[in-house]
């Protein structure tokens, strides 16, 4: 079944002097459309100098494309290979249609990443919405999450380190990063393990220029200091310092309480002091 031209520009939001639409097709449900770019000349992807000279064609990709009124769509791209005049190089021109690999287009990948930030779409919701395979919706949502975010990148001079009881798959203990200067909570990481910490660590771009790390005296997170943050100052905040001088005073307390000799002792200079 043939549709009409006209309107699948404006149906898929296709500019007219950017690709030239072939053909058109809708069987099983499935609409097909068939495009080129419009383009005489391109520029080189090497030396960025325009040329017009075509080398060779590329098999067709066919990537899914957006979902146009309830119906699957595919674009069937034909791309050019052309030869550069100035440094002799043989590229394929860029129509900035489809993803890499080619099975979706920049379109539906858009599209992926705002499904994923509703709360109420679950991976096969998405999937099924954009004819497509849950397999890509996973790659996708594994794309988005190893992106590094800002504030990883790029620390506060002042950040402070602690946990709390989370039970996680990686621990019984979760990690907090905080910048405590502007009172935020910077990130939440499943472990507080060495390892981890210096996986994550290793992402930050500007860890020379922390100066302060302040935290309890949890001996995996000085050493994380003395690794990851070299010019740092470790700083135990007060709390967890007089709560240690507290026990440790408790401890010998309890020790000499118990040791018969130090109570004769102390029992007799206080004979001898009152
Ligand atoms: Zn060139």
């Amino acid at each position: 079944m043939e549709v009409m031209v006209v309107d699948v520009y404006i149906l898929l939001g296709l500019n007219r002097k950017e690709y030239l639409i072939m053909k058109t097709t809708k069987e099983k449900g499935v609409i097909e459309v068939e495009l080129i770019s419009n383009k005489k000349k391109v520029r080189c992807s090497n030396c960025n100098k325009f040329t017009d000279s075509v080398h060779s064609k590329l098999k067709p990709i066919r990537s899914v494309y957006l979902d146009s009124c309830g119906e699957k769509v595919n674009v069937i791209i034909h791309k050019r290979r052309f030869h550069c005049y100035n440094c002799n190089k043989i590229f394929t021109e860029e129509m900035n249609l489809n993803t890499k690999n080619g099975s979706i287009s920049n379109k539906v990948k858009i599209q992926i990443r705002k499904d994923l930030l509703d709360y109420n779409m679950t991976i096969d919701k998405i999937a099924a919405k954009n004819h497509i395979s849950k397999y890509i919706v996973r790659k996708e949502l594994e794309e988005a999450a190893s992106i590094i975010p800002d504030y990883q990148k790029n620390l506060p001079k002042v950040i402070s380190f602690d946990e709390f009881k989370a039970d996680t798959k990686a621990g019984k203990y979760a990690f907090i990063l905080n910048d405590p200067i502007h009172r935020k909570v910077l990130d939440i990481l499943p472990s507080r393990k060495k390892e981890r910490l210096i996986q994550y660590f290793t992402h930050t771009e500007n860890r020379r220029s922390v100066e302060y790390i302040i935290s309890d005296m949890y001996k995996p997170y000085l050493l994380i200091q003395q690794i990851m943050f070299p010019h740092a100052k470790y700083v135990v905040d007060k709390f967890h310092y007089t709560r240690y001088i507290l026990q440790a005073l408790d401890k010998i307390r309890i020790r000499l309480q118990k040791d018969d000799n130090v109570k004769i002792k102390m029992y007799i200079l206080a004979k001898i002091t009152m």
